[in-house]
């Protein structure tokens, strides 16, 4: 969460002061569901928008409204937040786990290495509000004739090639929890510009209460056994301000760390690490890249010796796939019968060095904070820190 303030809390007043607080309108007005759906549609460019309590549910929507079961396969990156992973099995898949090359992206070349009979999709990841690679991931996809599922969820608003990420894809998953570029605290969302996927994903994110719904948009798809992912009323007001807020929280981010860019590619023997589009990229995270994983420890405990906080990918948990111990483990389920590592014909084998381009890659790679609002002097201050760090680091 970059900003929050008085117009969120006007919106939420105005929501408890309507006791409306249900999604759907009883007879009344468009909910602030209902326009949050809309707006984000409008805003990144979908037909279709689902509110999702979360960024995780919106991904088990998408796959729900793709088809996606039991014992398909759905290649993930290695560098992820776990719930990626976990919303392939939440709908009885399998994660098949590839490698992210230096733009800290699923890597084209090794996700066509992991396609087998069973691939069914592909589930690219914009981490750090990076795009990832969707030229040559869409090849891949249109040549195996696999579903893509973008995972936008670190990259609300970002940007490929001129279109926003999430709508490139068959579906795109977003989310709003506390962490992430815009936010209500916890939700989600998910889009498509493909009806029967989000007829299908609508009954997926609210399998009983779906016929409040105006009944001139009667679904054409039968009924499945959903689950309730309902986003509330609260939340989406509050996003529905985060909305109008996300272009100008992205140019402040964009305009700063193309700043920080301008000076660090001064410095001698210093690496940025490539970006797939420069121009989309949200501007949330510098990435630096070094050559050996001694030259990137170095760098940070010269970093932290000047009172600096860098980190690097490599020790971010559950974002690497060597973390993931539900997932190393096997562990797809509360129970057997609900759990895809456990049905008759599925056998995947995991380790904890499986990718080790991934886990070299982050290793090497030390990241900048990109703050909103820094002054001009803050910036150099804190670039003066950098070379200094770098210079030791030679
Ligand atoms: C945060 C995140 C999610 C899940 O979002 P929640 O809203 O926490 O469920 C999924 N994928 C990635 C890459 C994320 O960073």
């Amino acid at each position: 969460m970059y900003q929050i303030g008085e117009e969120e809390i006007a919106a939420a007043r105005r929501v408890i002061e309507s006791r409306q607080l249900f999604r759907y309108s009883m007879g009344g007005s468009e909910t602030e569901t209902a326009q949050m759906e809309r707006e984000w549609a409008e805003k990144v460019g979908a037909k279709y928008c689902i509110g999702v309590t979360s960024g995780t549910a919106s991904l088990i929507c998408a796959l729900a409204g793709m088809g996606i079961g039991a014992g398909d396969e759905v290649i993930v990156p290695g560098y992820t937040f776990i719930a990626s992973a976990l919303a392939v099995l939440a709908v009885g898949g399998i994660p098949i786990i590839a490698e992210v090359d230096e733009s800290l992206t699923l890597d084209p070349v090794d996700v066509e290495k992991k396609i087998t009979p069973r691939t069914k999709a592909i589930l690219p990841v914009h981490m750090v509000g990076l795009p990832c690679n969707m030229d040559a991931l869409t090849a891949i996809a249109r040549k195996h004739n696999l579903k893509i599922l973008e995972d936008a969820c670190q990259a609300d608003g970002g940007s490929y090639k001129g279109r926003r990420l999430g709508t490139i894809g068959d579906a795109g998953g977003f989310s709003f929890n506390y962490f992430k570029i815009i936010s209500c605290g916890d939700g989600g969302a998910m889009v498509t510009d493909n009806l029967e996927l989000y007829e299908r994903a609508l009954i997926q994110h609210d399998g009983g209460c779906v016929f409040f719904r105006d009944p001139e948009a009667a679904l054409r798809t039968p009924f499945f056994a959903g689950w309730a992912f309902r986003m509330n009323e609260i939340l989406s007001a509050i996003v529905r301000v985060q909305i109008r807020r996300l272009d100008d929280i992205l140019g402040s981010l964009r305009a700063e760390k193309a700043a920080m860019r301008m000076d660090l590619a001064q410095i001698k023997g210093f690496r940025m690490n490539p970006v797939n589009d420069i121009e989309g990229d949200c501007g949330t995270t510098m990435a630096i890249l070094f050559d050996t994983v001694e030259r990137s420890n170095a760098f940070m405990r010269a970093m932290a010796e000047q009172g600096a906080g860098v980190s690097s990918p490599i020790n971010s948990g559950r974002h690497v796939y060597s973390n993931w111990e539900a997932i190393m483990n096997q562990r797809g389920g509360h129970h057997p019968s609900r759990d895809p590592y456990k049905q008759p014909g599925v056998s995947v084998e995991y380790s904890p060095d499986m990718c080790p381009n991934t886990l070299n890659i982050l290793a090497r790679t030390v990241y900048l904070g990109v703050p909103l609002q820094r002054s001009g002097e803050d910036r150099k201050a804190f670039l003066k820190k950098v070379r200094t760090a770098a210079a030791q680091t030679q």
